[in-house]
């Protein structure tokens, strides 16, 4: 070190000093430290927020594939002159599944999204929180031990619906690469008819159509609207914890749990109609099926309490109003939400279900082959519909009365524009492997196919000249529609054989 003068400037004395050269290691010290600080600071807000939703997956993936049986393509066991002539369509020889774009066909992620991801405050009513639905990532041990038991039928029961079992199901029962590409823009088209706050309206309000789709609904109550829109995503196999539209369908359910009334007689989501009710028990129960979260159990409950509390305690069915005597097409929706709700592990009252049966003793005729509307006055639409409401209630694959009942439904072919009768009838037909279903199907599916709308804002939807379902409008029939098309999956568990041949 060189000795100091009084020569040496003070400046150098002064960086020469301990003292000094202490400071300046200390302050390269610090700079140092802040920039690693900032550093990770950047980094960690690069990294992606935690997920809002904390998922837990099924059971184990295509687990159906070996489960699927062959439909019996025999020979008609009577040729219906309707059917003699069909197209050659008819005849279409199953396409190889490799070549078939059965799932994706038009990318769900790359449909509009519905004009708004969050819910709107005004849904709130009940203070619950955004996700009003819990999920569990994984689902550890415990947590799937704790849904085993609940689930078990259910869980299995949905394996057909996803990825490549999906497109199993589809073609051994009768679908085809058109009817699945319908199927995927009659979604995208329900999708972008959610209104902002998560529901469905049959007069499409509430989202960016405008108008510029014709012939909305003119029914209320948007329990209904929103439950038989979000039906036809379940059916594919999206739920709100997975699945392409996994935002929508939880966007929904939150909507639909949010409209609940509590009543001393169970949980109420009639807003005006028992169909409302039972279409949304019907929705929450599968959602439940499908994914055991634990959460929508107590709701399933109140709901099935409420289905229970509100039948016709002396016809036993039931209809618009708690407690009226009851009509086939209410009946039924409170009968299949029944059914599902039992494969999701809810019990469910038996006097309830002998109410039923007891119901559709009574608008029966031609010994239970054909059933009225709210008398045995048969048409062929309430026929089907009582006809596979006996399948939920008991009556096995081999009765007499139904299978000579869907006989003979199926003679003239499926209707060309009542999309209801088709709808109950299709389900009939498959449950039974009819020998006619290869072609009342083939037939059914490819007029479906045909009548889907191709542009505009209507593409992807359905609209009937129906009278008997109008006041839905394009939202009910493009439900319906798209339902009748994913048959083939068996997705929905009161459709599947064991709901059918296992008593309640
Ligand atoms: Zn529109």
């Amino acid at each position: 070190m060189p000795s100091e003068s009084p020569q040496t400037p003070w400046i150098e004395r002064a960086v020469a000093s301990p003292a000094v050269r202490a400071g300046y290691l200390s302050l390269v010290a610090h700079v140092v430290v802040c920039i690693i600080l900032a550093i990770l600071a950047l980094e960690a807000r690069r990294s992606p927020p935690p997920a809002p939703l904390e998922l837990r997956f099924g059971e184990a993936e295509a687990a159906g594939d070996e489960q699927l049986a062959e439909v019996a393509l025999g020979e008609p066991i009577e040729e219906p002159e309707a059917l003699a002539g069909s197209s050659p369509a008819a005849e279409a020889v199953p396409l190889p599944a490799e070549d078939v774009p059965l799932v994706a066909v038009q990318s769900p992620i790359d449909a509009p999204l519905p004009p708004a991801e969050e819910p709107s405050p005004r849904l709130d009513p009940a203070g619950l929180p955004a996700r009003a639905v819990s999920v569990r990532v994984g689902g550890g041990a415990t947590a799937a031990a704790q849904s085993a038991s609940a689930v078990a039928s259910g869980t299995a029961a949905f394996s057909p619906r996803r990825g490549g079992a999906r497109g199993t199901a589809a073609l051994a029962r009768g679908g085809s690469a058109a009817s699945e590409a319908a199927v995927e823009a009659g979604l995208a088209w329900l999708a972008r008819h959610q209104a902002g706050d998560g529901s469905w309206q049959f007069d499409l309000s509430g989202c960016r159509c405008d108008g510029a789709c014709r012939d909305p609904g003119t029914l209320t109550g948007s329990t209904a609207s929103t439950a038989i829109a979000l039906l036809p995503f379940l059916g594919a196999g999206s739920t709100h914890v997975d699945g392409p539209y996994h935002e929508t369908v939880s966007r929904g359910i939150y909507y639909l749990l949010s409209r609940m009334q509590p009543t001393p007689r169970g949980g109420d989501f009639c807003e005006g109609t028992m169909y409302g009710h039972g279409v949304t028990t019907l929705v929450l129960a599968e959602a439940l099926g499908m994914t055991g979260d634990e959460m929508l159990a107590p709701s399933v409950r109140d709901a099935v309490r409420f289905t229970a509390t509100a039948q016709d305690l002396h016809g036993g069915g039931w209809r618009y109003l708690p407690g009226q005597a009851g009509d086939i097409t209410v009946t039924a929706w409170q009968i299949a939400a029944l059914k599902s709700a039992m494969l999701a592990g809810v019990e469910v009252p038996s006097p309830t279900i002998d109410g039923a049966r007891r119901f559709l003793d009574r608008v029966q005729t031609q010994g239970g082959a054909a059933y009225g509307y709210r008398t045995p006055a048969a048409k062929p639409c309430t026929s089907a519909v009582g006809l596979l409401c006996r399948m939920y209630t008991g009556w096995g694959s081999g009765h007499e009365a139904l299978h000579r009942g869907v006989t003979n439904l199926a003679k003239p072919g499926p209707h060309p524009t009542n999309i209801y009768q088709n709808f109950y009838l299709a389900q009939a037909l498959l449950q039974l492997d009819h020998p006619v279903w290869p072609r009342w199907n083939a037939k059914n599916r490819d007029q479906l196919v045909a009548s889907q709308a191709r542009f505009g804002h209507e593409a992807g939807s359905w609209f009937f000249a129906d009278h008997d379902t109008a006041p839905g409008g394009r939202l009910a029939h493009t439900a319906l529609a798209v339902l009748t098309l994913e048959v083939y999956y068996r997705l929905l568990p009161i459709y599947r054989e064991e709901a059918v041949d296992r008593d309640f």
